[in-house]
């Protein structure tokens, strides 16, 4: 991995890291937050819910919360002319060499890393099997004039208050969501063509990171044919054109942003299109970050319904982020547990 400035990307894995560290509780972690957001930096986190968390593993993040700082590159918004003019971070990263990750950001070796792979004998051979919905649980409201960017590891939409995630500890506010194509998680052996990361914070412990997974699929015989038809796929397909996936891309390009609201696709953009997913079985884990420093106790929620996706999409996801792609290879289980419809393991 090069050791050349981290250019783009590395503003979502800053971002989560402050957050960690800010949900230590550590003074020095605020400050830290503070001088983010003063640098245009918008931070969020990524933890865990319903399960604490484990003490050890956030010593461990802790003591790189000063790396923090030097890692986050500022966003770039040429839209806004927000140039800050420094671009210094931590070593930077590609999704070309991740064995290579841990040299730079240790947590990445660790044993409760994400993505990993989900099957659908979790739901009987783990013997776990529950009855909770996420449909239950979550609530998002339709908002206009947000903007889409380009971090350089993937597209972002960063949000005001949009909606929440109800856990037994709590609620979780989304904070933002982003793609990987193809998926990060892999299901019954197999990447879908894109997974979308909806990243939620708890509302009264920023440290506590939820995240909830969404495949999303342009193959109708996916895992046997499950994907949404007539006016379920128009919402969803309408969900990923208002923000700029489509025939006619209007996807940011590396380091920039696009406000949605001059792209001419200002319809608003509605989370609560993935109703019939919501509705599904889902997977349950705590792993972490995918992206460096891979900070761990992130719970995870990975739906097993796909979304539908039209190949154009896929592409023109695919044309900002030709090779490698920016999904990391599955992890190592080490014995975790994955539950299926609990919100606990
Ligand atoms: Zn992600």
């Amino acid at each position: 991995m090069s050791v050349a400035l981290c250019k783009k990307g590395c503003l979502l894995a800053a971002t989560l890291h402050i957050y960690q560290a800010a949900a230590l509780s550590q003074p020095s972690a605020v400050s830290l937050a503070h001088k983010m957001k003063s640098h245009g930096v918008h931070m969020r986190r990524h933890l865990d819910s319903s399960a604490p968390a484990d003490d050890g593993r956030l010593a461990l993040e802790v003591k790189s919360s000063a790396e923090l700082i030097s890692k986050a590159g500022p966003a770039r918004h040429h839209g806004h002319a927000r140039h800050h003019g420094q671009h210094r971070h931590g070593p930077s990263w590609s999704y070309g060499t991740p064995d290579d990750w841990a040299n730079d950001y240790t947590v990445c070796a660790g044993s409760g890393q994400s993505p990993i792979e989900l099957q659908d004998s979790n739901r009987t051979v783990l013997g776990v099997l529950g009855t909770d919905r996420l449909i239950d649980r979550v609530s998002y409201i339709p908002l206009r004039n947000l903007k889409i960017k380009n971090n350089g590891h993937n597209e972002q939409v960063d949000v005001p208050t949009m909606g929440t995630f109800n856990l037994p500890d709590g609620r979780y506010d989304l904070k933002q969501f982003h793609f990987h194509f193809p998926s990060e998680h892999m299901i019954n052996g197999r990447n879908a063509a894109g997974e979308i990361h909806m990243v939620h914070q708890k509302s009264t412990d920023p440290s506590k990171i939820a995240v909830i997974g969404l495949f999303l699929e342009s193959d109708p015989n996916f895992l046997g044919g499950d994907l949404p038809e007539g006016q379920a796929r128009k919402s969803e397909i309408d969900f990923m054109n208002n923000l700029g996936f489509g025939d006619v891309t209007t996807l940011p390009e590396e380091e920039d942003e696009v406000d949605l609201a001059n792209t001419g696709s200002a319809s608003s953009v509605d989370i609560m299109a993935f109703r019939n997913e919501f509705a599904g079985d889902y997977f349950h884990y705590i792993g972490s970050f995918t992206t460096p420093p891979c900070t761990e106790g992130v719970h995870w929620y990975v739906m097993k319904r796909p979304a539908a996706v039209t190949q154009a999409m896929v592409d023109n996801f695919k044309a900002r982020f030709p090779a490698p792609a920016n999904n990391r290879p599955v992890q190592d289980l080490n014995g975790r547990k994955i539950v299926v419809d609990k919100t606990s393991v």
